[in-house]
C-alpha cells in the first residue's frame, strides 16, 4: 500500500463515508419498522370500526324480529275477535285493520331479510379486515428481523471499517493530523476535501495558488470557503 499523503487522505475521506452511509442506514432501520407498525395500528382500527358496524346491524335485525313477533300476535289476536263481531260494520272495520296490519308485516319481512343482507356483508368485511391485520403484522416481524439482521450486519462492517480508518490515521503526516483529529470528530467525512484542478470538490470554489503550492508542500490547508481540511485528488 503506497504511503503518500493523498493516497492516505484520499483512503481515510472513503472510509468516513463508508461509516456514514452505513450508520445512515442503520438509522433508517427503526423508521422502516416504524411504517409498518403504522399500518398495523389502520388495519386494526378498520377491523374495530367494522366490527362495531356488524354489532349494530345484528342489533337492528333483533329489534326487527321482535317487531315482526309482536305484529304476527297481534293480527292472530284481531283474527279471534272477528269470531265476536256484534255487527257487519264491526266485522269489516276488522277486516280493514287486519289486512293493513299484514301489509306493514310484509314490508317488515323485506326490511329484516335487507339486513340479514347487510349482516351477511358484513361478517364478509370484518373477516378480510382481520385478515389484513394479521397480513399486516405478519409484513411488520418479516420487517423487524430483516432490519435486525441488516443492523448486525452493518455494526460488524462498521467495526472493521473503524479499525480500518484508525490503521490509515496513523500514516497521516504530523503536519495535518492535529487539524484532521480535532475536525473528524465533528464532521466526519465532511472534514475531508479532494482539490481538483484548483476546485475544492467540497464546495467548488476556486482556491487560490498559494494554497495548491501548500498542498504540494503535505502542508494543513483548509478551504476558506467550506472548512474542509484538503487534499489534491489523482487528476490534479
Ligand atoms: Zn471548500
Amino acid at each position: 500500500m503506497s504511503t503518500a499523503t493523498t493516497d492516505i487522505m484520499a483512503s481515510l475521506h472513503q472510509i468516513l463515508r463508508s461509516i456514514t452511509s452505513r450508520e445512515e442506514k442503520l438509522e433508517r432501520g427503526p423508521i422502516r419498522v416504524a411504517a409498518h407498525q403504522t399500518n398495523v395500528n389502520k388495519a386494526a382500527s378498520t377491523l374495530e370500526s367494522t366490527r362495531d358496524q356488524l354489532k349494530a346491524a345484528r342489533m337492528a335485525v333483533d329489534a326487527k324480529q321482535l317487531q315482526l313477533r309482536t305484529s304476527e300476535t297481534k293480527i292472530l289476536d284481531l283474527q279471534t275477535k272477528l269470531n265476536t263481531c256484534a255487527n257487519n260494520r264491526e266485522y269489516q272495520a276488522l277486516l280493514e285493520q287486519i289486512a293493513a296490519d299484514q301489509m306493514a308485516e310484509s314490508v317488515l319481512e323485506d326490511e329484516i331479510l335487507e339486513s340479514m343482507e347487510t349482516v351477511d356483508t358484513l361478517v364478509e368485511n370484518v373477516n378480510e379486515a382481520t385478515q389484513v391485520v394479521d397480513e399486516t403484522k405478519k409484513e411488520m416481524q418479516e420487517e423487524s428481523k430483516r432490519v435486525e439482521s441488516e443492523g448486525r450486519a452493518l455494526r460488524a462492517e462498521i467495526a472493521q471499517l473503524s479499525s480500518d480508518l484508525a490503521d490509515t490515521e496513523k500514516h497521516l503526516p504530523e503536519t495535518i493530523k492535529p487539524d484532521y483529529a480535532r475536525m473528524v470528530k465533528t464532521r466526519k467525512e465532511d472534514c475531508l476535501a479532494s482539490v481538483n484542478d484548483g476546485i475544492c470538490e467540497g464546495c467548488f470554489q476556486q482556491i487560490t495558488p498559494n494554497m495548491i503550492a501548500q498542498l504540494a508542500l503535505k502542508e494543513s490547508v483548509i478551504c476558506t470557503s467550506c472548512g474542509r481540511l484538503l487534499y489534491p485528488s489523482d487528476a490534479s
